[in-house]
This record gives structure tokens, sequence and C-alpha cells, in this order.
């Protein structure tokens, strides 16, 4: 078998680079569209907290992170920062699968895969 040169190296390093890049990460083109997550209903007679909420606004909540303005919180966009979600933060109580109390926005429930910059990671 002949041995790559340093061109064809490069050439398939690059495509392979790129295609697990494509395949992986935050333009998993095949996740897109099938992993829609739907949201549960909150627990009776519970709203959610509002984004509008002066509180919700100065911590830059919304109820999916997804939303996060990443220019405020470029941090948001670190792999790492995916589970880091009301779920995983101490403020959170669970009450069903989708929504819980956080004990800094007391005016109604977050959601489980919401994010505020008050997040702090559960022990
Ligand atoms: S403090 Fe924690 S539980 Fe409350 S909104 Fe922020 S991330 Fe969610």
């Amino acid at each position: 078998m002949k041995p790559f040169t340093r061109k064809q190296f490069l050439k398939r390093s690059i495509v392979l680079a790129s295609t697990l890049f494509l395949l992986g990460g935050e333009w998993n083109l095949f996740a897109k569209g099938t992993k829609e997550e739907k949201m549960t209903e909150p627990p009776d007679g519970l709203k959610p907290v509002s984004e509008n909420d002066p509180t919700a606004q100065a911590l830059g909540f919304h109820q999916d992170a997804k939303n996060t303005d990443y220019n405020l919180y470029p941090e948001r966009k670190h792999p790492k920062a995916k589970s880091q979600v009301c779920l995983q933060c101490a403020q959170f109580t669970k009450l069903n699968e989708g929504w819980g109390k956080c004990s800094i926005l007391p005016n109604g429930v977050v959601a489980t895969k919401g994010w505020c910059s008050a997040f702090a990671k559960k022990m």
C-alpha cells in the first residue's frame, strides 16, 4: 500500500474534521427536526415565570436555554454549558417532568430546560 502524501493527508484530515463538526455539536444536521422536545404543561394552577419579569430579565432568564442572548452570555456557547439548565441548578425543585420552582424566581414555575445567569450546579 502506498503511503499518503502530505497533501493527501491534509485533504483527508480537513474532510474528516468537517464531517465530524457537522455531525456533532451545534450543527448536528441529523438531530434537527427529529429531536424536537415537547413541552409538558405546568402543574395545575401554576403559571410559567414571565421572561419579562424584571428579575428574570436582569438575570437573562429564558424558559428555553437555547434562547439565551449569546452576546450577553458568550460562555453559554461552550459545549459544557449545554448541561447547565434549571434541572441541574441548586435553586431548582422539580414539580413534574418539565417544570419546577426556582428559589430566585418565585413568581411561577421555570422549565427544566430553562437557564439564567444565577445558575449554580447542584451538588
Ligand atoms: S437560578 Fe437556577 S433554577 Fe432558577 S432560573 Fe436560574 S438556572 Fe433556573
